[in-house]
């Protein structure tokens, strides 16, 4: 390849943006949140239209060169990592909010505008976004519809998938379609739900249509607090199989709390083993009821204290520590590793007894931080990347977590999806038939697999796509698949 043409043609697409290739300026792009593994792009360019990335795209089938579309970086499975120096199409100059209708409730944005973006502009007419990662002050709407994200209001109000209506994509092969449409329901494959938590494997969305919710006429946020976190656990339990579902159910442990505290001045009591934030939201008429009956589930699973943020900054201040607390671990430690493990919710209590097991054998701290109602745990691995017994302890740590969910009946990720980190781990959980399944449909987005080849999915054993399409026999796609994902990254 002859990269200084590569760099002219880059340049011509989306000029006056720059396109960046100095080796200096590849390290913020080597990779995501997920800083274990590593890759560096050969380029990065800044498109600002649709155009543009139709073109950006063309260019790369025509250098043969893998791509991927990155949003902010904040994703934490190595999704946006651009494999076997390939391009990375980053996405946060397309960050407008192009149309707003708040009597459809629903809005039209490009794939860079910032998550929190959208529920400020909105907000003051009495309307929100309702997918809340922790990190919606930074990531994108983009990088939310690949990951199908979550966030500690999901628990009521659904992921990704429930609040996208239409999408405008770029294929891998430069061609442009629009999945879904402004109207409830579309006729045909729901091929927007197919391509929300795709991970960046089927194309690049340019264009995404959003619902809006009504935000809701009243709000209670309760701080409980408790000695375990088994109390906690099986108060979470207890609130669920009362029949409330609170908008949110979070748990942070000692660990994080003594973090959190630090950094936030939250008002976390620093001698608990945990908290739960129990957040009820909806009509006012009734909620004082079930804020008592959530009190009285939690006394009854050994409760120290019930205390209901008293107005809206004591409830900011609530969330801003739940927000803030990944950041807040970088207090105790100069790397750590965060996991993302589905486990049956009933189980919360078994699944948190081994993760302390996990910390005992492997001689690490492990922090909890998570989505208890859904069951989505967040264990944080606490390590030193320079010292190399302790990584290797770190990764081991990590797969005895995601071992232990698939054991109790759980998935390998609720949220942050698979990515490069998880993909070997597939086979825990999906036959090879399963896979085969996946490995087809990825063809036929994607069929040189140069859209964010690596990902998600490990190599096929066997791929039936050509029996399907009528293209390449299943030995030349094989072929086609690992050139174009020859492992290069580097683990450090
Ligand atoms: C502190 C912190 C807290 C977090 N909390 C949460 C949380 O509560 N819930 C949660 O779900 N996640 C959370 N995350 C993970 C992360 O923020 C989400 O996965 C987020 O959706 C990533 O968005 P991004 O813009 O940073 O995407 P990136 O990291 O840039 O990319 C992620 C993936 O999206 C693809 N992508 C990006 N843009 C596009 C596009 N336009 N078209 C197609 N594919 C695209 C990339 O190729 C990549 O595969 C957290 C991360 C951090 C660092």
């Amino acid at each position: 390849m002859d990269k200084t043409q590569l760099l002219k043609d880059l340049a011509d697409i989306v000029a006056p943006m720059p396109v960046l290739s100095a080796p200096e300026e590849m390290l913020v792009y080597e990779c995501d949140g997920h800083t274990l593994d590593k890759a560096p792009p050969v380029a990065v360019a800044f498109p600002t239209t649709t155009e543009q990335v139709v073109a950006l795209v063309k260019l790369a089938n025509r250098y043969d060169l893998p791509f991927v579309a990155r949003g902010a970086g904040t994703g934490l499975s190595g999704g946006a990592l651009a494999l076997d120096g390939g391009l990375v199409i980053e996405m946060n100059r397309m960050n407008k909010i192009l149309e707003i209708d708040y009597v459809n409730q629903q809005a039209v944005v490009q794939p860079g505008v910032v998550n929190l973006h959208i529920s400020t502009a909105v907000g003051d007419a009495g309307f929100y976004y309702a997918p809340d990662p922790s990190s919606q002050a930074s990531c994108t709407i983009g990088g939310n519809v690949a990951e199908n994200s979550g966030g500690p209001h999901t628990l009521k109000y659904g992921v990704t998938t429930n609040h996208i209506l239409a999408l405008e994509v770029v294929l891998p092969t430069g061609d442009l379609v629009h999945l879904g449409a402004a109207t409830l329901d579309t006729p045909g494959y729901d091929l927007t739900g197919l391509f929300v938590g795709s991970e960046g494997t089927f194309g690049i969305a340019t264009k995404i249509t959003v619902r809006l919710m009504r935000k809701p006429e009243a709000v209670k946020t309760i701080l409980g607090t408790f000695a375990t976190v088994n109390d906690a656990s099986n108060a979470v339990s207890g609130i669920i199989a009362a029949g409330i579902i609170p908008a949110a159910l979070e748990m942070m442990d000692n660990l994080t709390i003594q973090a959190v505290e630090a950094a936030t001045g939250a008002g976390l009591p620093l001698d608990a083993g945990a908290v739960l934030i129990i957040e009820l939201d909806g009509i006012a008429n009734g909620m004082e009821a079930d804020a008592s009956r959530i009190a009285d589930i939690c006394n009854a699973h050994g409760c120290l204290g019930v205390r209901v943020a008293k107005d809206e900054a004591e409830r900011a201040l609530l969330w801003k520590g739940r927000k803030e607390a990944f950041g807040a671990i970088g207090r105790l430690t100069p790397n750590y590793y965060t996991h993302d493990g589905v486990i049956p919710r009933t189980r919360l209590p078994e699944a948190l007894e081994r993760l302390l097991g996990i910390s005992r054998k492997h001689n690490l701290r492990i922090a909890n931080v998570f989505h208890a109602g859904d069951g989505n745990l967040h264990p944080l691995v606490l390590y030193n990347e320079k010292d190399a017994d302790e990584l290797q302890r770190t990764l081991a740590a990590g797969e005895d977590i995601l071992r232990t969910c698939v054991d109790l009946g759980g998935v390998l990720s609720g949220e942050h999806g698979i990515g490069l980190e998880k993909k070997n781990c597939m086979p825990w959980l999906f036959t090879e038939d399963d896979l085969d399944v996946m490995h087809r449909i990825r063809h036929v987005f994607n069929p040189d697999n140069r859209c964010n080849p690596g990902k998600l999915i490990p190599l096929p054993s066997r791929c039936r796509c050509g029996a399907v399409t009528g293209e390449p026999d299943a030995i030349d796609l094989q072929e086609a698949v690992a050139a174009a994902t020859k492992d290069t990254h580097v683990r450090s």
